[in-house]
């Protein structure tokens, strides 16, 4: 064998990022196989870190868990590869109607929407040049992820350490305890989207959807907030902001080209929804689409094939990625190491594979 290691991980999203990166943080070996597949969600993906639905006013799933556990992941992740990729940012709301204003208010008093959201609306200041009259609610604990900088930088490394395969992964050169001319002792399919095809783990029932991102320069927009209405305008280089995203449940599928396909009618949402929040001027500079790795049940699905004992799926991250991979990554290996417990919701077991 041409190299022997503790884990084998094909896909290097974030998901396969994060967790290559926390296996060598506890000393173990790793090596990534990862295509570079165009509509890999971790390729779009904007990093909006955001713990309430903001919809419903609802806080989403182990919303305080994942606050907690977050910080110091990402430092750790800074620290690593010696930028910053994780900043404080806070989300501002625009509300446009007295139903709004009333919905804000009466959410503040319900499950402990308080610890997340300020109950004073302020007028929108001129800065932000507001469409309309708009009131602003702010949203606390919120961030930003620089994934569109994080993943390549951490790829760099795992190229300088010889620890990446850059191919579509083929099944027909895996055996029990080798691929090719490498050794491991477990594998981890974290294949975003294209798990769907996976022939170790069939009939996951995959809600796959694809999203589309806006990148626009402009000077007049605040670099200070993220801003949010139908869509969210998020500053995330100098100048430089990201317009999303969209949502979408058929699409042609017949080739990764097709997959990766811009949709006309959504970049025009974004621009009329963008239209509805702000007069600042814009020119557009880039438009982008992803498939997101969605579950029927919006839970992520972790865990060991049924039969195959040292194989492993780590899927399932949906519209959240970035919230919830960090601690899920820790769950997922005191799993694989120690026999822990998954959480049940996330548990591969939920379903017949
Ligand atoms: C438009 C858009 C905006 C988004 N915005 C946000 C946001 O603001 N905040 C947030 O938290 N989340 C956001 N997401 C969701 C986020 O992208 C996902 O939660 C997360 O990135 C999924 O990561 P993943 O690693 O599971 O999958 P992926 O990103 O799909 O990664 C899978 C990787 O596996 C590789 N791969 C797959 N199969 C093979 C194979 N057979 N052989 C070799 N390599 C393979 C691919 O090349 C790819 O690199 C957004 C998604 C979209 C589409």
């Amino acid at each position: 064998m041409e190299k022997k290691v503790d884990y084998l991980i094909v896909g290097q999203g974030l998901a396969g990022t994060f967790l290559a990166f926390q296996l060598m943080q506890k000393g173990k070996s790793v090596l990534v196989v990862d295509k570079g597949l165009k509509y890999a969600s971790s390729r779009v993906a904007a990093g909006v870190i955001n713990p309430i639905v903001l919809k419903r006013f609802t806080i989403t799933w182990r919303a305080k868990e994942f606050l907690k556990y977050n910080p110091s992941f990402y430092k750790k992740l800074d620290t690593y590869l010696g930028n910053q990729y994780h900043f404080d940012l806070p989300l501002k709301k625009l509300i446009s109607s007295q139903e709004e204003i009333d919905f804000w208010e009466h959410r503040y008093h319900k499950e402990n929407v308080s610890d997340f959201i300020n109950r004073k609306l302020i007028d929108a200041g001129n800065e932000i040049l507001p469409a309309q009259n708009f009131k602003v609610g702010t949203v606390k604990q919120a961030s930003w992820l620089n994934i569109g900088e994080l993943l390549p930088d951490f790829r760099s490394r795992l190229i300088q350490n010889n620890s990446v395969l850059e191919e579509d992964f083929d099944f027909s050169f895996l055996q029990k305890n080798s691929y090719k001319k490498i050794e491991f002792k477990t594998i981890v399919f974290c294949e975003g989207a294209r798990g769907k095809y996976n022939p170790l783990f069939k009939n996951l029932p995959f809600s796959l959807n694809k999203g589309q991102l806006m990148t626009v320069k402009s000077d007049q927009l605040p670099s200070n907030c993220l801003l949010k209405k139908k869509v969210f305008i998020l500053p995330a280089a100098k100048g430089e902001f990201k317009i999303g995203a969209t949502y979408s449940w058929k699409w042609d599928t017949s080739s990764e080209a097709a997959e990766h396909q811009i949709e006309e009618e959504k970049t025009d949402m974004l621009k009329s929804y963008m239209k509805e929040m702000t007069s600042a001027n814009y020119t557009v500079s880039k438009i982008e689409t992803g498939i997101r790795p969605s579950i029927k049940d919006r839970r992520p699905i972790i865990g060991q094939h049924p039969d195959k004992k040292n194989v492993y799926i780590f899927n399932g991250l949906g519209s959240r990625g970035c919230f919830m991979a960090p601690l899920l990554v820790d769950e997922f290996i005191g799993h694989a190491e120690h026999g822990t417990a998954l959480h049940p919701e996330v548990n591969l077991n939920r379903y017949n594979t």
